[in-house]
């Protein structure tokens, strides 16, 4: 099966004259058939894009740690799942900055999550502190070892991870393409370390921080590379799809 997946953040941006035309443009669209294309847009927007029969898969940017109850404005795993949501981010630094989600809570989402059959989107990343004292490895080992690493072989083989530098998200500066790989080999070396050779070469590493058409067929020739979580350019149809064709 192809690890390709191109996975477009909106984030907290857009009307919903702006988010519809947005998918429409993006959805009525034939895609190379060994990528996927994954929307995640604000929460609101959700079940009326996740419930049409759909070209591209919807992920939800959030998921509550709680089952289910008396927890205003959360929303929950069994929510998502009832309006066919199959993805969901966890862990965006975003959500790790400003709303102090650390990696106890995010094993929770997580788990949540897995109940449900809902795919995570794992995200991690150094800070430029962190990578200018060359402590990025150690930064994921932990992020990795405390928010995913506690599921068994079956769930991880249904986990998407996400690099995101911190340094280069929203910011104009990505990575080096050799950087990428390196962070993702290191990422695919430990999947391997914790689980087995065949569940490391078959789960999807996506590279997000500032990939832009012009720089994702650089990052996507490497070979632990296998597409993007894109934020800014997944705000625009035609920069969107000429990432999706840049493998
Ligand atoms: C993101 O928010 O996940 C992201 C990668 O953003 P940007 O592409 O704008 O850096």
């Amino acid at each position: 099966m192809s690890r390709k997946i191109v996975a477009g953040n909106w984030k907290m941006n857009m009307d919903v004259e702006e988010a519809r035309s947005l998918y429409n443009d993006l959805n009525d669209v034939e895609y190379p058939k060994d990528v996927k294309v994954i929307l995640s847009p604000p929460a609101i927007y959700l079940s009326e894009f996740a419930l049409k029969n759909n070209n591209v898969f919807i992920a939800s940017q959030n998921v509550s740690s709680c089952s289910n109850g008396a927890y205003t404005g959360e929303i929950s795993a069994s929510m998502l799942e009832s309006i066919n949501v199959r993805y969901c981010l966890v862990g965006h630094s975003e959500r790790r900055q400003h709303f102090k989600e650390d990696n106890e809570l995010l094993a929770e989402k997580v788990k949540q999550l897995l109940t449900k059959n809902i795919t995570p989107i794992y995200c991690c990343g150094e800070s430029l502190e962190e990578r200018e004292s060359a402590k990025e490895k150690e930064v994921i080992l932990n992020q990795l070892n405390k928010g995913l690493f506690f599921i068994s072989k079956e769930q991880i083989s249904k986990v998407v991870i996400a690099y995101e530098p911190i340094w280069a998200i929203g910011t104009g500066v990505t990575a080096s393409s050799d950087q990428a790989q390196e962070m993702h080999g290191f990422i695919r070396q430990v999947l391997q370390d914790n689980y087995n050779q065949d569940i490391a070469e078959n789960i999807s590493i996506l590279y997000g921080g500032s990939c832009k058409p012009d720089n994702a067929t650089e990052i996507f020739s490497k070979p632990d590379v296998d597409g993007g979580l894109i934020g800014g350019a997944a705000l625009d149809a035609n920069s969107f799809k000429k990432i999706i064709h840049s493998f």
